[in-house]
C-alpha cells in the first residue's frame, strides 16, 4: 500500500512537473560556444531555451534568481572531464539512403519499397541524434518522393527521437540527368529527383516542392548522364537563376549539387548559397565564390567512402586520383578563403558515422577549432538557423557534452555523454575513465 501510494505520488509529481518549465544547470570542464573555448563555464537551461551561460558564479546567481520567484532548484548535470559543444549540424545528409556497399544507389531507388526506406530512415535519424548531430540539413530523399517531411513532423512531434531537419524533398534536376543507369533507352527508369525544365515546368516544380514541405531546393548543377562517364553540366545559367529567384521570393535559398568546373560556374552565377562536393573547383572558381559569398559543403567523407567501395585498400595501397585531387581542392578553398560547411554526405557512408567528415577536414588541412566552428555556429548562420549553433542566452537548448578536447583532438567529437535536444535529454552517460579531468 505504501509503495502505491508512493507511485500516485510519483504520477502526480511527473504531471505536476508538465507545468513548471524543467530547469538544469550543466557544469562541463569547459564550454565551446560555437566560436571559442572557455574553461569551467557553465550553462544553465530552462525548458528549451538556454538561459544562462558563462563563469559558474554568475550562472548559478541566475539560477538562485530564479528559485525566489518560486522555481524549483536546477537538476544539476555533472559533466567533468567533458567539453559541452553546441549540438551539431550535419550540412548534407540523406536519411533515406544506407551506405552503397550494403546495397548500391541504384538499387536502393530501384528496388526498395519507400515503406522499407521510410523504417530504415527512422533508425538513421536516431543514430544521428545519439551521435550528437541535432539538426540535419538533409538533401533530397533520392527517389523517396516527399517522405523527409513525414520523417520530419514524426520527429517534432516527439513520436521518434530524431534531429531537427532542415529538408529538401525530392530535389530538382535536368530531365533525364540523375537515374540508375546502363538500361535500355527504350525503358522508362525512375528517376533520383524531379525532372523539370525550362520557365513554366521550373517554376511550378519549386513550388509543388515549396508547398509540399521543401525548406531549400536543391538542383543537380551537374552529373554524370547519358553515355559520358564525367559530370557535366545540366541545367542553364537562366534556368538556375530562375529557380532561385522562385525559391528566394519564398523566403527559402536555392543550394547545388556541383561537381564539375562549368556546373560550379553557373551554379554561383546562378545565384545558389551553397555548393556540394565541388571537386573540380580551381582557385579562380573558389576565388569566385569567396567573392559572391557562396559556401562549399566539401564531402570529404563521400569520396574516400566510394573510392573504398571501388577497391582502394586504404592505409595500403597509394592515394587514388580522386583523393589526390580532393586534397588539393580543398586546400585551394581553405586558401582562397572560401566559407566551409560541415557536411559529409551521410548515408553513402554510415548515419551515426558523421563525424568521420570532421576528421577528414582535419587530415586535409583544417585547424581541430575551425572544424568544430563549421559544424556548429557557421553551419548555423549558412542555413540560416538563426538560434542554433551556439551556446548563447535566449538560442534553443540543443547540446551535446564529449569526453575530452576536440578542439586539439577532433576524434573526440566521437565520445559523446550527453545529448539534449530542444532542452530534453536524449542520453546522458555517467563518465567512468578520470583521466581526461585535470
Ligand atoms: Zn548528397
Amino acid at each position: 500500500m505504501k509503495q502505491l501510494l508512493a507511485f500516485i505520488g510519483f504520477l502526480f509529481f511527473i504531471q505536476g512537473n508538465g507545468f513548471t518549465q524543467k530547469l538544469y544547470l550543466l557544469k562541463p570542464d569547459r564550454v565551446f560556444d560555437g566560436t571559442a573555448i572557455h574553461e569551467g563555464w557553465s550553462v544553465l537551461v530552462e525548458g528549451e531555451k538556454i538561459i544562462a551561460v558563462g563563469e559558474p558564479k554568475n550562472v548559478e546567481e541566475a539560477a538562485q534568481k530564479l528559485q525566489t520567484s518560486g522555481k524549483p532548484a536546477p537538476q544539476i548535470i555533472d559533466l567533468k572531464g567533458c567539453t559541452l559543444l553546441p549540438g551539431f549540424i550535419e550540412g548534407h545528409s540523406h536519411l533515406f539512403l544506407h551506405p552503397y556497399n550494403e546495397t548500391t544507389w541504384d538499387d536502393q531507388v530501384l528496388k526498395e519499397a519507400r515503406s522499407l526506406r521510410t523504417v530504415r530512415a527512422t533508425l538513421h535519424a536516431k543514430q544521428t541524434l545519439m551521435a550528437g548531430f541535432t539538426t540535419v540539413r538533409d538533401l533530397g530523399t533520392e527517389g523517396a518522393e516527399f517522405d523527409d517531411v513525414g520523417l520530419k513532423q514524426a520527429i517534432n512531434q516527439g513520436i521518434i527521437p530524431g534531429p531537427r531537419m532542415v529538408i529538401a524533398t525530392k530535389a530538382l534536376i535536368a530531365t533525364g540527368s540523375y537515374a540508375p543507369k546502363g538500361f535500355s533507352p527504350d525503358i522508362e527508369v525512375p528517376q533520383g529527383a524531379e525532372e523539370a525544365d525550362g520557365h513554366d515546368r521550373l517554376i511550378q516544380a519549386v513550388r509543388r516542392q515549396i508547398g509540399k514541405g521543401a525548406d531549400v531546393v536543391k538542383i543537380y548543377a551537374d552529373y554524370r548522364w547519358g553515355l559520358m562517364g564525367d559530370a557535366r553540366p545540366t541545367f542553364l545559367v537562366d534556368e538556375i537563376k530562375l529557380i532561385v529567384e522562385t525559391a528566394r521570393s519564398s523566403g527559402r535559398p536555392t543550394i547545388a549539387h556541383a561537381g564539375s568546373t562549368e556546373g560550379m560556374r553557373r551554379a554561383i552565377l546562378g545565384g545558389c548559397e551553397t555548393l556540394e562536393h565541388g571537386d573540380a573547383g580551381t582557385p579562380e572558381i573558389f576565388s569566385l565564390m569567396h567573392d559572391k559569398g557562396v559556401a562549399l559543403c566539401p564531402t570529404l567523407a563521400a569520396g574516400d567512402a566510394v573510392s573504398q567501395y571501388r577497391g582502394w585498400k586504404k592505409g595500403v595501397e597509394p592515394e587514388p586520383e580522386r583523393i589526390k585531387n580532393k586534397r588539393v581542392t580543398f586546400k585551394q578553398a581553405l586558401d582562397a578563403g572560401v566559407t566551409i560547411c560541415f557536411g559529409g554526405d551521410v548515408g553513402v557512408f554510415s548515419h551515426g558515422d558523421n563525424a568521420r567528415e570532421m576528421e577528414m577536414m582535419v587530415d586535409y588541412g583544417m585547424k581541430p577549432l575551425d572544424v568544430l566552428r563549421s559544424a556548429t555556429s557557421v553551419n548555423a548562420n549558412v542555413f540560416h538557423l538563426s538560434q542554433l549553433g551556439n551556446v548563447k542566452t535566449n538560442f534553443w537548448a540543443d547540446l551535446v557534452a564529449v569526453e575530452g578536447r576536440p578542439e586539439e583532438r577532433i576524434s573526440d567529437v566521437r565520445k559523446i555523454k550527453f545529448v539534449m535536444k530542444n532542452g530534453e535529454i536524449f542520453r546522458n552517460e555517467p563518465i567512468l575513465s578520470p583521466k581526461s579531468s585535470k
